[in-house]
């Protein structure tokens, strides 16, 4: 899995620094195509079905545009432009295992509202690697999470969440960004060894979201911005490893 997650991490790296204004997303999920069968993996995301859609997901990326929140599909005729941001979601299964992770960038200048949200929510998941350990209940880490987002005035996605991963892109547990009844009823108790894609959405104002008619992408009802950050982690003695960092690859 940490060999899924370096090669998940570099495809991120690559297409951060590629999405600039007049680039299309179209052209970074052709980036994000050619560098996973260069490392000889494939890509998680494409050819997924849903219930909801008639075609299977086009994409290797999830590219999601300002009011979209996650399931953006990549076309040749999205062309990204100074302001925007862009939540880029990627995934691919390497040797039988899976690495998923997903990034918000900024396009050009962006307002300092945006600014806010990205670094809120990039905090968000900064929260929960610094919490998640062996012994704690997955609710003590959520509680943390969602109040992180909400101190912002932000607020957190209910209907996606997190999800344990493995040999499957979705494995259980289901790991949500807020506490619940339904999480306080059926909690876990993190242990070394599991394998988890945390992954809060934030929105720049209320939580609601709907599904535009393509059946896949996900936007706010209300049209303002949302984010998005996920890094597949696993639990060791006494934390966490993340194996989607792209620090490494940044520093280098
Ligand atoms: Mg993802
Ligand atoms: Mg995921």
């Amino acid at each position: 899995m940490r060999k899924a997650g370096a090669v998940v991490a570099g495809v991120l790296s690559k297409l951060q620094e590629s999405a600039k204004a007049g680039v299309t997303t179209g052209q970074l999920d052709e980036i994000a195509l050619q560098m996973t069968a260069e490392a000889g993996a494939d890509a998680l995301f494409k050819g997924v079905r849903s219930p909801q859609a008639k075609r299977p997901f086009p994409g290797a990326i999830c590219a999601s545009l300002n009011d979209e929140v996650v399931h953006g599909i990549p076309s040749k005729q999205t062309v990204l432009a100074d302001g925007d941001i862009l939540s880029i979601d990627f995934g691919v299964r390497l040797n039988g295992y899976c690495g998923d992770s997903a990034v918000t960038v900024p396009i050009g200048r962006i307002s300092g509202k945006k600014r806010k949200l990205l670094e809120t929510t990039e905090g968000t998941l900064k929260v929960a690697i610094a919490e998640a350990r062996p012994g704690v209940r997955w609710s003590q880490v959520a509680g943390k999470m969602q109040e992180y987002a909400e101190a912002a005035g932000f607020s957190v996605v209910r209907e996606f969440v997190g999800h344990g991963i493995g040999t499957q892109m979705h494995e259980d547990p289901k790991v949500p960004n807020f506490v619940s009844e339904e999480l306080l009823a059926d909690d876990i108790v993190l242990t070394e060894g599991m394998v988890l894609a945390v992954e809060p959405m934030v929105n720049a104002g209320r939580h609601g979201v709907r599904v535009l008619g393509n059946g896949w992408t996900v936007v706010t009802r209300d049209g303002q911005c949302s984010a998005h950050f996920e890094h597949t982690i696993a639990i060791v003695a006494g934390g966490c490893e993340v194996l989607t960092s792209r620090e490494a690859l940044t520093m280098g």
